[in-house]
C-alpha cells in the first residue's frame, strides 16, 4: 500500500485516515489512488468510517461500498463495528487489486458483489458460510471481531487467518471467473498448473474434512486448505501473491531497503518479473519475522514456498497483473 500526503498540507497521510492533523477532512479516491481536494464524502462515512470519494449518484456511496449489497442488522450487538471493520479490510485489497487496473473506470468487467453478514441476527446464532458463488462473495462477519478471528485461526491451525486474506481469497474466485471469459487459454493453462476446476467440489471438500491434509502437502501446496480443490488452491495461491505484492509495496513506500533491494522508486505492482516479486518479498518476510520477534509478535509472513508452490505463484501472478501466464 502506498503512503500519502494530505492535499491541503502535504502531511503524510495514511490510507484508512479521516482526518489530517491540519484538520482537513481526507477523502480518497481509488481512481487518482490519492487524498482529493473537495472530495465528496461516501453516505457511508458517519455509518462506519468510509473514507473515499462518492461514486454514485444516486446512492452517494463509494466504490467499494457500491459493490455491498447486504449488510448485517446494526440494531443487533456489535454489528455495526464489525461492518465497519470488514468494509475497512475490503476498500485495502480493492485499491490494491486496482494498482493491477482490477474494478477501475478502464477495467470493462463486472465487479463482485458482497454479502456481509453477521451471525448475530434478530432471529438468534445464524452460521454463515464464507464463499464465493456466481459474481457474489459472502463474508462472514464474525472473524472481523478479532478474538473470534484468533480464535478461530487456532481452532483450525492456520497460520495467517485475517479478514484482508478473506477478501483476497473470496475476490480471486471472482477473478476465475472473469479470466475464464476474458482469456481463451485461461483454463487449459489453469488445468495444467492447478488441476480440474470441473472435479466436484462438494465430495473434494467432504474428503478434505474428513481425511484432512495430506502429509506432503507442503511440497505441492501453499496451505493446507489448498490441497482440497483447484479452485481453493487457485484462491489461497492468488492470495498470497496479492500479499506478498503488497507486503513488498508497503515495505518499499515506508522506505525500509535490503542489500538487494534499495530503489525507492520500486513499484511491486508493475514488477513484470515473479521471480523477482516473490524472491524479493521473500527476503522482506524473513527480515519482518526477525523484527516481529523483537518485541514477541507473530511471524508477518510465516510461509516457505517450495518450487511447486513457486512455479503456482508465478502464474497467478501474470494473470493477476493482465500479462496471461
Ligand atoms: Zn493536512
Ligand atoms: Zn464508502
Ligand atoms: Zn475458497
Amino acid at each position: 500500500m502506498r503512503i500519502y500526503a494530505c492535499p491541503n498540507c502535504k502531511a503524510t497521510a495514511y490510507f484508512s485516515n479521516q482526518r489530517c492533523m491540519c484538520g482537513n477532512t481526507l477523502v480518497y479516491d481509488p481512481e487518482r489512488d490519492g487524498f482529493v481536494p473537495n472530495g465528496q464524502t461516501c453516505a457511508n462515512r458517519a455509518q462506519i468510517g468510509c473514507n473515499w470519494v462518492a461514486e454514485q449518484a444516486d446512492t452517494g456511496l463509494c466504490r467499494s461500498c457500491a459493490m455491498t449489497e447486504v449488510v448485517p442488522d446494526i440494531e443487533q450487538g456489535d454489528n455495526l463495528s464489525l461492518w465497519a471493520r470488514a468494509e475497512a479490510s475490503k476498500r485495502w485489497v480493492i485499491a490494491t487489486l486496482g494498482r493491477w487496473g482490477w474494478f477501475t473506470d478502464a477495467d470493462e468487467g463486472p465487479s463482485p458483489r458482497f454479502h456481509l453478514l453477521s451471525e448475530d441476527t434478530a432471529q438468534g446464532h445464524t452460521p454463515v458460510m464464507m464463499g464465493h458463488q456466481n459474481g457474489l462473495v459472502t463474508i462472514n462477519l464474525a472473524e472481523a471481531d478479532p478474538i473470534e478471528e484468533v480464535r478461530r485461526r487456532e481452532a483450525l491451525s492456520e497460520r495467517l487467518r485475517t479478514m484482508t486474506a478473506h477478501f483476497r481469497h473470496e475476490i480471486a474466485h471472482f477473478l476465475f471467473e472473469r479470466l475464464a471469459v476474458s482469456d481463451p487459454e485461461f483454463l487449459t493453462k489453469f488445468t495444467e498448473v492447478f488441476g480440474d476446476p470441473q472435479a466436484d467440489y462438494g465430495a473434494a471438500l467432504k474428503r478434505h474434512y474428513a481425511k484432512g491434509t495430506p502429509a506432503n502437502w507442503n511440497s505441492r501446496f501453499i496451505t493446507p486448505y489448498a490441497s482440497a480443490h483447484a479452485h481453493e488452491d487457485w484462491a489461497e495461491t492468488s492470495a498470497h501473491v496479492m500479499h506478498l505484492t503488497d507486503m513488498l509495496d508497503s515495505a518499499v513506500e515506508a522506505g525500509l531497503m535490503l542489500p538487494t533491494l534499495n530503489n525507492l522508486k520500486y513499484d511491486a505492482y508493475a514488477e513484470t518479473s515473479a521471480k523477482a516479486l516473490i524472491e524479493t518479498a521473500g527476503a522482506y518476510g524473513l527480515a519482518l519475522n526477525h523484527v516481529n520477534r523483537s518485541i514477541g509478535q507473530d511471524d508477518i509472513y510465516p510461509f516457505v514456498h517450495s518450487p511447486t508452490v513457486q512455479d503456482k505463484l508465478l502464474r497467478a501472478h501474470g494473470w493477476l497483473r493482465g500479462s496471461g501466464a
